[in-house]
């Protein structure tokens, strides 16, 4: 079994779809764009100054990232596996990641990165909601909820992300392809990359990943 993982992909890709079905697997989900939403709800400094960039669509500087990150990373429960999620998004941040994974012997096993094209992530972003209580995703069409407006998990509320318009979505995908896909590079070298299509359906995906992870 594969222990530490990270996933990667453009927005829109499915990373925290994968992602979510995967803490099944055992793993602890760690995601910084989920982290981020939950400070801006409880409105704590970290969450104002977050909420500036997200809503943009631009980049957390790494420095409050990292941060985060590190101060996660480090506790207890880490020790079973965990899955990274929207982290590392810069090379500042997957060197720093590097250094810290090294230091508290918790070395990332494999990188899963996703990618299904790009009309394919406007269509999903555009048209993608949100639990309030338990972050699940679902879409208008694609995946919609056994009740409209209702998560099937936890009954919480849906809503749309701020940053899940055409606008924020173009500035995010920049962000991506300049500061984030040269991490695919740095993770091929390094000899972690493992590339999967997600253009399908995500059980079939899932299904997938969960089998590549056991072997
Ligand atoms: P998505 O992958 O769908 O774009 P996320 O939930 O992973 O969304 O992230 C939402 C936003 O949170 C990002 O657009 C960015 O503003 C911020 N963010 C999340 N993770 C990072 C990170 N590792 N570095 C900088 N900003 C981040
Ligand atoms: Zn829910």
């Amino acid at each position: 079994m594969k222990k530490n993982i990270i996933i990667m992909g453009p927005p829109g890709a499915g990373k925290g779809t994968a992602a979510k079905k995967l803490i099944d697997l055992g793993y602890v989900h760690i995601s910084t764009g989920d982290m981020f939403r939950e400070a801006i709800k409880k409105g704590t400094a970290l969450g104002q100054l977050a909420e500036q960039y997200i809503k943009r669509g631009d980049l957390v500087p790494d420095e409050l990232t990292i941060g985060i990150v590190k101060e996660r990373l480090s506790q207890e429960d880490c020790a079973k596996g965990f899955l990274l999620d929207g982290f590392p998004r810069t090379l500042v941040q997957a060197r720093a990641l590097e250094q810290l994974t090294k230091e508290i012997n918790r070395q990332i096993d494999v990188v899963i990165n996703l990618d299904c094209g790009e009309k394919e992530l406007v269509r999903r972003i555009t048209g993608r909601r949100i639990c309030k209580q338990c972050g699940a995703p679902y879409h208008i069409d694609s995946l919609k909820p056994k009740v409209e407006g209702v998560c099937d998990l936890c009954g919480g509320p849906l809503y749309q992300r701020n940053d899940d318009n055409e606008e924020a979505f173009k500035v995010r995908l920049e962000h991506y392809t300049k500061e984030t896909k040269p991490l695919l590079d740095f993770y091929q070298e390094r000899g972690l990359l493992r590339n999967f299509n997600s253009l399908g359906s995500s059980e079939v995906l899932f299904d997938e990943i969960a089998k590549f992870l056991k072997s």
